[in-house]
């Protein structure tokens, strides 16, 4: 079995319950559809006896708290795939490249609400059509930001009165702030705009335009009148 780094650039695939990197043309990386924020002993038992059956000792929580398997032949990848669906916790989401959200008032003494339930509801949506770019997501419990909400495709920041949707950051060598789109949202409010910014983004958007490009192009505030005073289309598909 060989190990080692994924080799650039990666061949990205979206199975049915898991995706793999394919690392070189013998060893693969894969990712279960298995969020890592909340886990149960019983869920860390199953995990721990599968990958000691399978010899495998490339396991990694990312930061984007995902569980990453790596240096698995291909004759390992399904018989593991398969071994790890009962900690299946989502939908398999095709648009989204991280979504992190930090536990909130469940598990942070600053927390005041729980992102973690949104960011399922976030991961359910369906775009009428692919976006250009990447999309990332940051969920924060409350103003001290630690999943960096401002410097995310979309950003969702918990205050005492509901919360603030942010579009169009971007943390990378050309760093952009967010732009505010609105305040004192309750849960469905978010879902409901996070589905409009993204609909109005992958409608307008230009080839490979991240949001942090797409809205120093289109304009902040021709977006927030496409937001919020004009017909903005089909939203799903
Ligand atoms: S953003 Fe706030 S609630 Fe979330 S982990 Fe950080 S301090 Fe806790």
């Amino acid at each position: 079995m060989k190990a080692g780094r994924p080799t650039a650039p990666c061949l990205f695939l979206y199975l049915p319950g898991y995706s793999t990197d394919i690392m070189n043309h013998t060893t693969f990386l894969l990712v279960p559809n298995f969020r890592v924020e909340t886990f149960t002993i019983e869920q860390l038992e199953l995990l721990t006896h599968v990958l000691q059956d399978h010899h495998v000792n490339g396991v990694k929580f990312t930061a984007a708290g995902r569980l990453r398997v790596a240096g698995i032949d291909r004759q390992q990848l399904d018989v593991i795939a398969e071994a790890l669906q009962p900690l299946a916790n989502g939908p398999v989401t095709d648009w989204i490249t991280t979504i992190q959200s930090c536990p909130g008032k469940e598990g942070c003494r600053y927390g005041t609400r729980n992102g973690e339930e949104l960011a399922a509801r976030i991961e359910a949506i369906i775009l009428p059509v692919p976006p250009p770019a990447k999309i990332k997501i940051g969920i924060a419990g409350c103003s001290m930001c630690c999943t960096e909400p401002y410097v995310r495709d979309i950003g969702l920041l918990a205050e005492q009165k509901g919360w603030k949707l942010i579009f169009g950051g971007n943390a990378a060598g050309r760093p952009r702030i967010g732009d505010t789109i609105a305040e004192g949202l309750r849960d469905d409010e978010v879902i409901e705009l996070v589905q409009r910014c993204l609909t109005v983004y992958v409608h307008h958007a230009k080839p490979k335009m991240r949001t942090a490009r797409f809205m120093e192009y289109f304009g902040v505030e021709a977006f927030h009148r496409k937001l919020f005073d004009e017909d903005i289309g089909d939203t799903n598909a």
